[in-house]
């Protein structure tokens, strides 16, 4: 749940001989990378698609396709154009190599290898994707907080509700909104403003677990989205979300400050029409605006249209499902 970089370690050897396979886990290994090998190239390329390795030793020389048409389909696959590709290579032919390159690859290693050699170039690969994994993830921060932005929001919901709707999963998704933080600003100033932002942050954080998704969704807005999580769990999660951010303490010159959030809920088994993320964001808001009518500091949950609200002694006698 914590934002973080992996380290990369995971290689995917596509190469039609086993023992090359063996080779290069034997090499690779006592550098702490996972290897696994694929024999034929379509299989290979799926494997890349599901399994996302941080890395891929291509052999050029494969049945049926041969590497150069393997590293074109995976350059434009969007989910795999960004695994970087070392070409594993029986020649020192400089065409083939230049082609290659041209195709995108990053590097070349020549058959038989040089033990060295390979490790090397497997790692100088590995730090340039480990350098790209962390500008990515930056471009998917928000600064003030620390938490995800509404972008990664947006892309994680989207990639979540696909697998919540294909294995008949449970997915739920938080909204909630700092109350009457205008009147905090204008009070205290925008610089407290910006601390109160940073200490609900790290509330919703806290409690969260690893597996949800916390991100500042807008200015004083936050949305947590909650995987394999069914409506009753969501209720009590987000209860205990809303306490986690009463619960913080703020003060101005010694001086308590009081800071509550209004929340609403949605689980997408309750989302009336077509299972949209427009759709589960729209149903999640109706319950948040619920919260805010109903005098804030209070969690609604949306179940098919039906705004209910959620009081405390439900959520603290009932435990997660
Ligand atoms: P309600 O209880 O209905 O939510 O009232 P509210 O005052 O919280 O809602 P409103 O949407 O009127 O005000 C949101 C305020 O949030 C306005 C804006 O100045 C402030 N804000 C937005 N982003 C930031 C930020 O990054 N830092 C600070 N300090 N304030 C921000
Ligand atoms: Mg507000
Ligand atoms: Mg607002």
């Amino acid at each position: 749940m914590n934002p973080e970089v992996p380290n990369p370690n995971r290689v995917l050897v596509i190469d039609d001989s086993e023992s090359i396979h063996r080779l290069i886990d034997a090499r690779l290994r006592p550098d702490g990378l996972q290897v696994t090998g694929e024999v034929a190239p379509e299989v290979g390329i799926t494997r890349a698609v599901s399994d996302q390795p941080d890395l891929i030793l291509l052999d050029i020389g494969l049945p049926g396709i041969d590497g150069f048409e393997v590293c074109r389909r995976l350059q434009e696959h969007p989910a795999t154009r960004h695994i970087p590709i070392i070409f594993l290579t029986g020649t020192a032919d400089v065409d083939s190599k230049v082609r290659g390159l041209d195709l995108g690859a990053v590097d070349f290693v020549t058959k038989p290898f040089d033990q060295v050699e390979l490790r090397a170039r497997v790692r100088a690969a590995l730090r340039t994707k480990r350098l790209q994994d962390m500008l990515e993830q930056q471009s998917f921060l928000d600064g003030l907080t620390g938490l995800w932005n509404r972008a990664y929001l947006d892309k994680r919901l989207e990639a979540e509700l696909n697998v919540a709707r294909r294995y008949g999963r449970a997915l739920s998704l938080v909204m909630a909104d700092i109350d009457g933080f205008k009147r905090l600003n204008d009070t205290y100033g925008h610089l407290f403003g910006d601390v109160v932002l940073q200490g609900i942050s790290e509330g919703l954080r806290g409690y969260a677990r690893r597996s949800d998704i916390v991100a500042r969704y807008g200015g004083e807005e936050f949305a947590i989205l909650l995987t394999d999580t069914g409506t009753k769990s969501a209720k009590y999660v987000s209860e205990r979300l809303r306490i986690s951010a009463e619960s913080r303490n703020f003060e101005v010159k010694g001086v308590p400050v009081s800071v509550t959030a209004s929340f609403g809920v949605v689980c997408c088994e309750d989302v009336v029409g077509e299972l949209t993320p427009e759709a589960m964001i729209a149903a999640a808001d109706r319950a948040l605006y619920a919260s805010k009518d109903a005098g804030r500091n209070c969690v609604h949950v949306n179940i098919r249209g039906e705004m209910v609200r959620i009081r405390p002694d439900d959520a603290a006698v009932q435990s997660p499902d």
